[in-house]
């Protein structure tokens, strides 16, 4: 599991690599149980295997009792994994190994940007992230060493060029972005010197061998950004699936503390983990009906070549 050089490309012949990736940040909800559903789906129609990541990055947010709990809810579904868990924790040395290629290399930055001036500084953008303006990519060494000295910690930023990557995602088609007029430079590193999740997420990827990568329409945006950290890398590209975020009320997206659609609330609800996996088939399009049913007993009726279409709106899709 180190991080050797590879040949960038993806590899058809391959044997397929999905995985789920939680953040032990809350139980599961309708929204990640769907995903992981699709996750697991798209891998064993292919006769894949899966790898289970607990993605606690986030050290304040990621609480051990999810941890714990995340595995029992998947389990307890018919979501089964291969390998892992594999935590993130565990992974800071082959975090710093990609950040200290990209840096000997003159890619990263020190950012000394404060979220205030972020805010401050840069305008939503197409209705998905603020783009870095580039403010501390211009600093001269000697404002540099200025904000050292005022004990300004700094995160670490990648230069992007001006650039369109693309991709052709199996649920949303095709899709680009110029990295530099969409993005901007993005975080490596945070202030508080955890590594950022982009580069995590590319490493582990990478690392765990998987090439099937299944998850939220909000992580789309991210993408370009992660290929493009892959090729600076030399590791393989991932088949990418972006499937509709699962909404509440007034397009609100559910959240981990949105009570009613936590696999707990749902049990009370639906009283069975088939019951559960069948109405969430059943109102997403993956199933013809909501009737209660095992993710296996989906996979007989399951087509990868159906996935772009099959759902009632790629974007999002009403929780009731
Ligand atoms: N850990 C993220 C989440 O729980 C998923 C990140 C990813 O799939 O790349 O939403």
């Amino acid at each position: 599991m180190n991080a050797s050089p590879r040949t960038p490309g993806t590899n058809a012949q391959a044997p397929v690599v999905g995985r789920f990736a939680p953040s032990p940040t809350g139980r599961m909800h309708a929204g990640n149980i769907f995903c992981a559903l699709v996750a697991w789906l798209v891998a064993k129609s292919q006769n894949g295997r899966m790898v289970l990541r607990i993605e606690d990055l986030d050290r304040e947010r990621s609480k051990p009792c999810f941890v714990d709990a995340v595995q029992r809810d998947f389990a307890r579904l018919g979501l089964t994994w291969d390998a892992g868990p594999f935590f993130q924790h565990d992974r800071d040395e082959a975090y710093r190994a990609a950040f200290q290629s990209l840096e000997k290399r003159g890619l990263v930055y020190p950012c000394y940007c404060t979220r205030a001036d972020l805010h401050a500084a840069s305008a939503p953008h197409r209705g998905e992230k603020p783009v870095y303006p580039g403010t501390c990519r211009r600093l001269t060494d000697a404002e540099r060493a200025r904000r050292e000295r005022e004990g300004r910690s700094g995160a670490a930023r990648l230069v992007v060029p001006d650039r369109v990557v693309s991709l052709h995602d199996l649920v949303q088609g095709d899709y680009a972005q110029n990295l530099a007029a969409d993005c901007g430079d993005f975080l490596v590193r945070r202030a508080d010197g955890a590594f950022a999740y982009q580069l995590a997420v590319v490493v582990d990827d990478a690392d765990q061998g998987v090439n099937s990568v299944v998850r939220g329409v909000d992580l789309l945006c991210s993408t370009p950004q992660q290929i493009y950290l892959q090729e600076l890398l030399r590791l393989p590209h991932a088949r990418y699936a972006h499937v509709p975020l699962i909404v509440g009320e007034l397009n609100r997206r559910l959240s981990k503390r949105d009570r009613d659609a936590a696999l707990d609330e749902l049990m009370v609800r639906f009283k069975t983990p088939e019951a559960i996996i069948g109405h969430i088939a059943g109102i997403t399009g993956l199933a013809p009906s909501a009737d209660p049913i095992t993710p296996e007993a989906l996979l007989a009726e399951f087509s990868l070549e159906r996935l772009q279409g099959i759902f009632p709106d790629p974007m999002q899709i009403l929780w009731r």
